[in-house]
């Protein structure tokens, strides 16, 4: 166990837990952030950010993250990087177990963020990397003049099928519905542009390939008809779920898993609280998600004072 007894440990790195800990740094509260991945979150792997106030002319979603990052530490927060295993309560104390050793705090933030969801096909574990991928701001670059495939219809499928257009010959988006779900402006620029297209109400029932991507396997949930298009990548945007599988039995989970808070963003065990796209009826938008932040340290700081902790 680390020696430090902090005021508030926050969990996750992205916009609800840096906002989270530049308000609790400004507040004069003793705080650790601990991320496993980028500090940013997933917002790092947006190319281009429209709708973050203060932006007019938008920011990349690395920039973003970067300067939000930077913002917390000048005011004086402490970030360090490791996975987090558990939480445990012990008395008015509570442990975060990390891989870089056990940390603790009168008050916890969980902003752990959502990760991509697995389509769940034959063929997705052994062709990621190899063909599969779940960012296109990451992997785009891999798959110059290739004909490519978007699975999903929402925000996340639609820009990264904008964004693979830089580089792809033809992106078609395959989505189980004969609408999307994304916003839409979004809808607007898919729509317009000539690079792609669709093939509607149709599912991906495999992956195939030897060393890497070559085809994938098509069900026309209508018709009942099955094909197979030759592709040689695949962009995987279903959705997201959240990392809570350590919380479960700590804190009360929805259906989903997610964490489910009051609009204090307190759960009901004192001490804990939850902010962003980890939560139950997240907006899950980054603003939203900084703003949950923002929110969860004022009630954190709450806690610590009306508290005998
Ligand atoms: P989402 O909104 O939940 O959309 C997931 C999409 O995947 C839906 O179209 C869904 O189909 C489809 N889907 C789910 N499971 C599937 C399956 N097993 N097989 C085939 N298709 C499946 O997720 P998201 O696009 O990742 O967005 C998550 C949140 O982030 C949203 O609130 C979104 O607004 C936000 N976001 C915003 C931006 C932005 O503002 N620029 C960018 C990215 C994400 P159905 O439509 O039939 O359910």
């Amino acid at each position: 166990m680390k020696e430090n007894i902090y005021e508030v440990i926050i969990v996750g790195g992205g916009p609800a837990g840096l906002t989270a800990g530049l308000y609790a740094a400004r507040a004069g509260l003793s705080s650790i952030l601990i991320d496993k991945g980028i500090f940013g979150g997933q917002i790092t792997y947006a190319e281009h950010v429209e709708n973050f106030t203060g932006f007019p002319d938008g920011i990349s979603g690395m920039e973003l993250g970067e300067k939000m990052h930077q913002q917390a530490l000048k005011h004086g927060l402490n970030t360090i990087f490791g996975e987090v295993t558990g939480l445990e309560i012990r008395g008015a104390l509570k442990i975060v177990k990390t891989t870089e050793g056990d940390y603790a705090g009168k008050s916890v933030i969980l902003a752990g963020g959502a990760v991509r969801r697995k389509l769940g096909v034959e063929g997705e574990t052994r062709l990621t990397g190899r063909g599969i991928s779940y960012c296109a701001v990451c992997d785009g670059s891999f798959f110059r003049d290739q004909k490519l495939a978007v699975i999903g219809g929402g925000d996340t499928a639609i820009t990264e099928a904008l964004h693979l257009t830089h580089f792809a010959a033809k992106v078609t988006i395959i989505h189980r519905r004969d609408q999307l779900r994304a916003t839409y402006i979004l809808q607007q620029k898919v729509m317009a542009d000539p690079k792609i297209d669709f093939l509607w109400d149709t599912t991906v029932t495999g992956i195939e390939g030897g060393e890497s991507v070559e085809r994938i396997k098509l069900l026309n949930v209508k018709t009942g008809l099955t094909s197979v298009k030759d592709v040689s990548g695949v962009f995987i945007a279903v959705g997201t779920s959240p990392d809570t599988a350590y919380l479960r039995g700590i804190v009360p989970l929805d259906e989903s898993a997610y964490i489910i808070t009051n609009e204090k963003m307190e759960t009901p065990v004192p001490g804990i609280l939850a902010a962003g796209d980890i939560r139950h009826n997240s907006a899950r938008q980054a603003i939203t998600a900084a703003g949950d932040g923002a929110t969860a340290a004022i009630y954190a700081q709450k806690y610590l004072t009306e508290s005998t902790v």
